[in-house]
């Protein structure tokens, strides 16, 4: 070899080098970025254990019959009066019984959901004990709604501010046949409002509503639980909470499951679908679905709408967050660190499906809100959310894109009936109008108030989330956090959007 040409191929082999080296560092900061943008924002649980310290415990020991469709629960609730005025009784809610009869039952004449037509569900109370300082006694309880969704329990002494009693149960929930957020089908089980909670308390009464077909049931407030659940050793799980121990023998299995200040347990339990997990920073993610790839592709989705939401929000402060594709009738339904999606979507409709549902962690697990008289807090905050998503993931055309095409539409389609945006439950006729509604003009006032605020929206959902995190907000402190952290009274304009009927 020549000295020129030795020369020149040390030239080749610089400038290869030199390429190579400025390519992977490049690589090296792309990747830096990505990660930067993509983690979730957590706090160490610091938020979470300081709310938890002043809620109620309920601990759950279930066994699933695979076979029965059903599941024998034995359950203790630990509950302190923390409120002013005190009770002659306790009240529980009995969601399950909302499926005994088809005129009650929230799914009945659903197809999408019972395609095999009507099946019962209910919760077969077995035996209540108080325990009240010091005495045990049998609750003379009874159900004071027509649905037995209210369970009274009257108490021998009352229950004073402060003090704490117990509450044992033994019960059976029985399954509907139905591919519904409770139901079974195939052999997996969503257990969904599926143990006793205590019924909300507001202005010195028990809420009594009923399970509506439209919208969701009525949540209470946040508390700590401690599940433990028997199945047949081949089934899987996933509740919103941490599973810290699993112990096998012959042919069960039992989960322990922890979930700190959450609003409800959600629980899947099933031999049909596969579980993957993947840990993000301080979170682990799991998913539930019939295949790896597609619990894959919904990890993606959580992961990143997870980090989107929290980098605009606040923290997400649970340590388990799961997302679970099932057989359901209906696009999703939210519970604290679970949510369930109809495996049947594909593409965009899963990944949207599983964004929306994301988002309710903290429209709906965080901060509380009453679903049945303001549905619209939960659902359109969560359709807003959306758009940040999409915007994070794909960019601010792609969020203006899906602006246009998923909310916009809802402000020029005619909605007959009595019903607004800013309606309750029960006025709304047909899901279409409620989704037109609730999820689209009422997200539309969302984008308005973000215009009108110059891009602060989010800064003062941030604010308003803080405010209420664990707690349960009503419609005016949403435009007193606006106000608080913009300046901006956003009253006039939601008085518009949510309160007048559009005639097109
Ligand atoms: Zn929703």
């Amino acid at each position: 070899m020549s000295e020129h040409v030795k020369k020149n191929l040390w030239r080749v082999l610089l400038a290869v080098g030199t390429a190579a080296v400025v390519l992977l560092l490049g690589i090296w900061a792309v990747s830096l970025i990505r990660q930067e943008r993509q983690a979730i924002q957590t706090d160490g649980g610091k938020q979470l254990a300081a709310a938890a310290q002043r809620m109620d415990t309920i601990a759950i020991e279930a066994v699933l019959d695979p076979d029965g469709k059903a599941m024998q629960v034995s359950q203790q609730l630990t509950l302190t009066l923390r409120t002013e005025e005190p009770r002659q009784e306790l009240a529980l809610r009995t969601w399950p019984n909302a499926f005994l009869k088809p005129d009650t039952s929230p799914i009945a004449g659903n197809g999408d959901c019972c395609p095999d037509g009507f099946s019962a569900g209910s919760l077969v109370m077995a035996q209540a004990q108080v325990e009240q300082n010091g005495q045990t006694t049998d609750a003379l309880y009874r159900y004071t709604d027509e649905e037995k969704t209210l369970l009274s329990i009257p108490l021998a002494e009352s229950w004073q501010p402060g003090e704490t009693l117990q509450v044992n149960l033994r019960y059976t929930v029985n399954f509907p046949h139905a591919m519904y957020r409770f139901g079974w089908w195939g052999d997996t089980f969503m257990a969904g409002h599926a143990f006793a909670v205590p019924a909300l308390w507001q202005d010195g009464a028990y809420r009594a509503d009923s399970w509506l077909p439209i919208g969701d049931p009525l949540s209470g407030e946040c508390a700590n639980y401690t599940l433990r659940l028997t199945a047949p050793k081949d089934y899987v799980c996933a509740a919103g909470g941490s599973i810290t121990g699993v112990a096998r023998t012959g042919d069960s299995v039992t989960y322990t499951i922890e979930a700190q200040a959450v609003r409800d347990l959600g629980l899947v339990i099933s031999r049909d679908l596969k579980k993957v997990t993947r840990q993000s920073g301080d979170i682990l993610l799991e998913a539930l679905a019939a295949d790896q790839a597609t619990a894959r592709r919904m990890l993606d989705t959580a992961e990143a709408s997870l980090a989107a939401y929290s980098e605009r929000f606040g923290v997400y402060p649970w340590p388990v967050y799961s997302v679970c594709g099932l057989p359901l009738g209906v696009s999703g339904a939210e519970y604290t660190a679970l949510s369930m999606v109809a495996a049947d979507q594909e593409g965009e409709r899963l990944e949207y499906a599983v964004a929306h549902e994301t988002a309710h962690q903290w429209w709906y697990g965080l901060v509380g809100s009453d679903c049945a008289t303001h549905p619209w807090m939960d659902e359109a905050l969560c359709e807003y959310s959306l758009l940040c998503y999409v915007q994070d993931r794909y960019g601010d055309r792609a969020r203006e894109e899906l602006r246009q095409t998923r909310i916009e539409p809802a402000m020029r389609i005619t909605v007959a009936g009595q019903a607004t945006p800013g309606a309750p439950l029960d006025y709304f006729e047909t899901a279409t109008d409620y989704a037109v509604l609730v999820y689209g003009r009422a997200a539309a006032l969302l984008c308005a108030a973000d215009e009108l605020l110059g891009g602060r929206m989010n800064d003062a959902l941030k604010h308003y989330a803080q405010q209420h995190a664990f707690g349960i907000a009503d419609r005016e402190d949403l435009p007193r956090a606006v106000l608080e952290s913009t300046g901006e009274d956003i009253e006039p304009l939601m008085v518009d959007y949510l309160d007048t009927y559009l005639l097109n």
